[in-house]
């Protein structure tokens, strides 16, 4: 790929999003020199690395195409700089030509019912980065008192802590999870999840493929009560419009059929359920749930109340994008302000500031969607960069970067990446897995910087 254009871009964000907007913008080597991509931890591949579950190792394969992208020429990976801390969205914008901020949703939807910060009540994307090795998440973050756990909300990432929970240990053997996670799991008295959905069969918002996952898990029974998957009558007429749609309210259906087992654990889908409140002194001793009606569109509660004995409450009710400063922010949304891509501050674009991926559209759509939403916000960048409304950074990547260095940020290259990337591999081969995750930053910093000698 021959370079001939001398424009210079910051993205912010080495996710999926972050990574397509790099794809879209080294398609252009006419136009776009040089890429650097930040991103606040010292690994790339956001979500793939830390969201995606571990036993969804097809999907997380999705990494040899990013990877590539981030090997392309001009490219340069600057892992452990955290903007909004480290460096402000100014001073990006005084370096580079143009900046695109690929942050996501860093943070997750709360319930606003009493209890829920009691010990043993947390997020769900909580659980997922303490599994997923994130080197925010303290290593000791969960432990394995739970016999009983609710999970809240009707979403993929239910789905996934909920299996996860499910599981049995051995079938996770072979993925990435770092061996203490697989200890606490293997240890766990665990033997019911009680899965709510606060509407019906037909709104759900699950994939028909994970959800037909969740009912095949060895040693778990599912159980539904019939008479919730019965469908209203709107639902058929909006059913029919919808094969996947129609596909998961088949599976519900067909699990409502099934008479239990007896298997060690189980599985408790509670259509038409919320939570009211979480229950306990100092920590999880339960959850008080409602009966709900969905009534033009909207949720409401029928009165009728119950309780769970659960020891752990998972909410997975979405995530949230966190504002930065230095940048608009609709609160409301929990999106940046934008225009085909272009950052709008009171309606008005920011000059040669971009959004894309979850920060710019929210937490929806699979890892390819992404793709399609760079593609706009490149198309609006390439096409402000061939006709300048501005006169453009003043200073040189180069100077940032001894800026940096002067507040003692060093940045993690794309060596370091590939030292904590081999020592990760070598890790795994003793127990014969591909690769165990490094969970600790400071060890990854060290593993980077190849202050660790021989990896292990
Ligand atoms: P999601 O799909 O938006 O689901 C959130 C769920 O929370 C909805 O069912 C919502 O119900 C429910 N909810 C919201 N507020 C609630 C409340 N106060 N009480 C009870 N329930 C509440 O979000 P997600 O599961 O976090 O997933 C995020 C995105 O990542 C999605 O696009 C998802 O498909 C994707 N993802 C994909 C995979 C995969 O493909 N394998 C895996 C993980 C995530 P209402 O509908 O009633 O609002």
């Amino acid at each position: 790929m021959e370079i001939h254009g001398d424009a210079r871009v910051a993205v912010v964000g080495a996710g999926p999003s972050g990574i397509y907007a790099v794809q879209a913008l080294t398609d252009h080597p006419e136009v776009v020199g040089a890429v650097d991509v930040y991103d606040a931890l010292p690994a790339p591949f956001g979500l793939v690395r830390y969201g995606v579950a571990p036993d969804h190792e097809r999907i997380k394969t999705i990494v040899d195409t990013l990877r590539q992208v981030l090997e392309r020429p001009g490219v340069r990976f600057l892992g452990n700089v955290r903007l909004g801390v480290d460096v402000s969205v100014d001073e990006l914008a005084a370096h580079y030509d143009a900046v695109v901020v690929a942050t996501g949703a860093a943070t997750d939807r709360h319930l606003d019912v009493p209890g829920e910060d009691l010990d043993g009540s947390t997020s769900a994307t909580d659980f997922v980065s303490w599994y997923s090795g994130h080197p925010d998440t303290e290593v000791e973050r969960f432990t394995a008192v739970a016999r009983a756990v609710a999970v809240i909300g009707a979403g993929n990432v239910a789905l996934d802590v909920a299996r996860m929970l499910l599981k049995p240990v051995e079938t996770l053997r072979g993925t990435d999870v770092p061996e203490h996670v697989l200890d606490v799991l293997g240890a766990s008295p665990l033997t019911d999840v009680h899965l709510l959905v606060r509407r019906g069969v037909a709104q759900v918002k699950f994939s028909p493929k994970e959800l037909t996952e969740m009912g095949e898990i060895d040693g778990v029974d599912v159980l539904v009560d019939p008479a919730d998957t019965e469908l209203d009558p709107g639902d058929a007429e909006e059913l029919a419009g919808s094969a996947v749609r129609a596909r998961v309210v088949r599976t519900i259906q067909g699990w409502a059929q099934r008479e239990p087992t007896g298997a060690p654990r189980r599985l408790h889908l509670h259509l038409h359920t919320r939570p009211v409140a979480v229950t306990g002194d100092d920590r999880v001793t339960g959850l008080i749930v409602e009966r709900t009606q969905v009534r033009d569109g909207r949720v409401v509660g029928t009165g009728v109340q119950e309780h769970l004995e659960v020891q752990a409450v998972l909410r997975s009710v979405g995530y949230r994008g966190l504002p930065t400063d230095g940048l608009p922010f609709d609160d409301a949304a929990a999106v940046i302000p934008h225009e085909r891509g272009a950052v709008l501050r009171d309606g008005v674009p920011v000059p040669r500031v971009y959004v894309t991926g979850w920060i710019k559209r929210g937490p929806t759509g699979v890892i390819g969607t992404n793709r399609r939403d760079a593609t706009e916000t490149v198309t609006r960048l390439l096409a402000d960069l061939r006709a300048p409304a501005d006169r453009g950074p003043t200073r040189s990547a180069e100077e940032l970067l001894g800026l940096l260095a002067g507040r003692g940020v060093h940045p993690v290259d794309w060596a370091g990446w590939l030292s904590v990337d081999a020592a990760e591999l070598v890790r795994g081969a003793p127990s014969g897995r591909d690769r165990v995750k490094i969970h600790e930053r400071s060890e990854m910093l060290r593993v980077a910087r190849g202050e660790n000698g021989a990896p292990g």
